[in-house]
C-alpha cells in the first residue's frame, strides 16, 4: 500500500515512539505526548547516559501471588529462626497503626515523615533485642515466598548487558534485599544498593542497624547523601525511575542536573482513593499490574536506538 507522504512521516512517528506495552489496560498516563517526547529524548541519548534508580518492596517485587501478600524485605525477618512470636505480634501491632498511615491519602508526606520515623525506629529496636544470626538469614529468604515482578529477569539482565547501573533504593533492610536479589540470580555488578544495613558482632549477631534510617519519606536526604557520590552513576544525566510509593520519586533528587526523568509508579492496593494523586505524580501509572512488562518495554525502546553508548 501507498501512503501520501504526510501520513507515512506520521506513521515514522507513531513507529519511533510505538512502546506496544503502554497499551496495556493497566497503564495510566495524564500526558502521552509528554512521556513519548520524553521517551524520544532518551532514546536519542541512548544507554550510556542513561542510569534507573528503583524502588525494592512492592516496586520490584511482586504485591501479591497466588492470592496472598508477598513478603517485604522486613516481613520476611518474620521467620521462627529469627525471631520469637512475641517479637512478631509487636511488629504487627505496629504495622497495623503505621501502615494505614502511610498510604492515607489525605496526609501530607510532612505529615507522615515522623511516624515513619517513630515506625522504624521501633521496629529495629525489637529486632536488635532478638539475637538474629546473620547465617539464618539466607533460609528465612528461601522460604519466604518472596517474589519478584515477572519479567524481572529481562530487566536485570538488559541492564547489565548494556552496563546501565540500576540504584536500588529501599527503605526495606539491605541484607534481605541482596539475599532475594542473590537468590534470584540476578545481582549483577552493575546493581547498587542504598538501604538500611545490619551491623552484626563478631559471632554474626545483630547489634544495630548502620546509619541514618532511610524510611520511605526520607529518600530524598538518602539520594542526596549517598546516591550523589556514586561514581557509577556520574555523567548520566537520563533517569528511569520506578517506584510504588509518593516518596520514591524523591529518589532521584541526588541526580545533579537531571536531562531526562521518566517516572514510573505502579498502584498497588487502595486504587481509587490514590488513583488521582498517582496519575498527577508519576509519568506512567500501573494499576494492579504484577509485571515488568511496561519498565522493559520502556527500556528495550529507550536502548535500542541510535545513542552512543559510553
Ligand atoms: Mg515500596
Amino acid at each position: 500500500m501507498t501512503y501520501p507522504i504526510a501520513v507515512r512521516s506520521a506513521l515514522v512517528m507513531w513507529t519511533k515512539t510505538n512502546v506496544p506495552e503502554l497499551s496495556k489496560v493497566s497503564v495510566l498516563m495524564k500526558q502521552r505526548t509528554k512521556v513519548e517526547e520524553t521517551l524520544r529524548a532518551m532514546q536519542h541519548a541512548g544507554a550510556g547516559n542513561l542510569q534507573v534508580i528503583s524502588d525494592f518492596d512492592m516496586t520490584l517485587t511482586r504485591f501479591a501471588h497466588c492470592g496472598k501478600r508477598v513478603p517485604t524485605t522486613h516481613n520476611i525477618l518474620d521467620h521462627r529462626i529469627l525471631i520469637d512470636e512475641d517479637c512478631t505480634q509487636k511488629m504487627r501491632a505496629l504495622l497495623n497503626f503505621y501502615y494505614p498511615i502511610e498510604i492515607d491519602a489525605s496526609q501530607t508526606s510532612e505529615q507522615k515523615l515522623p511516624l515513619m520515623v517513630e515506625w522504624w525506629t521501633k521496629v529495629h529496636h525489637l529486632l536488635i533485642q532478638q539475637n538474629i544470626q546473620r547465617d539464618m538469614l539466607a533460609q528465612a529468604v528461601r522460604e519466604s515466598g518472596v517474589i519478584l515482578r515477572d519479567g524481572y529477569e529481562v530487566f536485570f539482565d538488559r541492564l547489565a548487558e548494556l552496563q546501565v547501573p540500576l540504584l536500588i533504593f529501599s527503605a526495606g533492610v539491605g541484607d534481605i534485599l541482596e539475599e532475594v536479589v542473590r537468590q534470584s540470580r540476578v545481582f549483577h555488578p552493575n546493581v547498587h544498593v542504598i538501604s538500611n544495613y545490619m551491623d552484626f558482632d563478631d559471632h554474626g549477631v545483630l547489634r544495630a542497624f548502620k546509619g541514618h534510617l532511610i524510611h520511605t519519606f526520607n529518600k530524598r536526604e538518602g539520594a542526596l547523601l549517598h546516591a550523589a557520590n556514586l561514581p557509577e552513576l556520574q555523567g548520566r544525566p537520563n533517569v528511569l525511575l520506578l517506584g510504588d510509593s509518593l516518596g520514591d520519586l524523591t529518589m532521584a533528587d541526588g541526580v545533579a542536573q537531571p536531562h531526562h526523568l521518566l517516572t514510573v509508579g505502579f498502584l498497588n492496593d487502595q486504587v481509587e482513593e490514590r488513583k488521582e494523586s498517582y496519575v498527577e505524580a508519576f509519568d506512567i501509572v500501573l494499576v494492579k499490574d504484577e509485571t515488568m512488562e511496561v519498565p522493559n518495554g520502556v527500556l528495550k525502546f529507550i536502548t535500542s536506538g541510535g545513542g552512543h553508548a559510553k
